[in-house]
């Protein structure tokens, strides 16, 4: 008989928990390098070169790379595209919107996080309002996850928290078909976190919960497509989509984001919450 793998725990130990700051802080840092040199006519196969640099300067190794079949350090998902875009050599242009997504694995602990960088369009500053607006809305209900985890009892109110934001300041929609998940010595583990409200509570919010918290937005409808390389997820209407992600621990002290290079101190403020280092 198989063995029943929702028996194992997925709460970490304070020991485990501190092995996932270093992979954190080389994520983050990846993350860093290409907010700092993303710009015009760059290809997001050079946006992969600094990130898989600034991950190996750190004692790091790309966990993307480890996926069978991919060779990448980063997922660069541009417009249409929501996620699992194939770094290429197109240089970028004005009025696109760029998703980042990268990981690094650090003796066998993972890190994982995404951000979105809107590169301006003065001859479409309609279309750069747009992009600004998607991707703040969907930062922000990203980090409306995250201070759930740090008042929150159940883990499924991060997609309520998340639902809320996103409805009470737009009407975008939500991509149901990719949620966020647990993370530790797999980049990909249980729990499921869902972006969106579900009919259960899902498991308790306590120390030991490690999370990567990604909401996917969509300016139109949610649906997505899978294109023929079968990598690169898009929009099935065509409209744009933005992510950001972070990964996120509870522990006994309080919560920490392990991708952000401050611990997560200014997306939690308007929150009134202080993230606490993970002892
Ligand atoms: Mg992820």
């Amino acid at each position: 008989m198989a063995r029943n793998i929702l028996r194992k725990s997925f709460y970490k130990s304070p020991a485990q928990l501190r092995l996932m700051i270093e992979p954190g802080k080389a994520t983050g840092a990846a993350l860093a390098a290409m907010k700092r040199e993303i710009k015009v006519g760059m290809t997001t196969l050079e946006l992969d070169a600094i990130a898989e640099q600034a991950i190996r300067d750190l004692g790091g190794e790309p966990n993307f790379m480890l996926e069978p079949g991919y060779r990448h350090t980063i997922c660069a998902s541009v417009n249409e595209h929501v996620v699992h875009g194939i770094p290429n050599d197109r240089p970028l242009e004005p009025g696109d919107m760029v998703s980042l997504d990268v990981g690094a694995i650090i003796k066998g602990w993972n890190g994982d996080a995404a951000i979105t960088v809107v590169l301006p369009d003065p001859e479409r500053p309609e279309r750069t309002e747009r992009q600004q607006k998607l991707s703040q809305v969907t930062h922000d209900a990203m980090w409306h996850g995250i201070a759930q985890l740090a008042h929150g009892t159940h883990l499924n109110e991060v997609g309520d928290a998340i639902a809320k934001h996103v409805r009470k300041v737009s009407d975008f929609g939500i991509v149901e078909d990719y949620i966020g998940h647990g993370i530790g010595r797999k980049m990909h583990e249980a729990p499921p976190v869902f972006n969106y409200p579900v009919n259960f509570a899902g498991p308790e919010i306590k120390p030991g919960l490690c999370v990567a918290i990604e909401p996917i937005i969509s300016e139109g409808r949610p649906e997505t497509i899978v294109l023929d390389d079968d990598w690169t997820v898009a929009m099935a209407d065509g409209k744009m989509s933005c992510q950001w992600e972070q990964t996120v621990a509870v522990h006994k002290d309080g919560i920490w984001v392990l991708t952000a290079e401050d611990g997560g101190a200014a997306g939690l403020k308007p929150f009134g919450i202080t993230p606490v280092p993970i002892a």
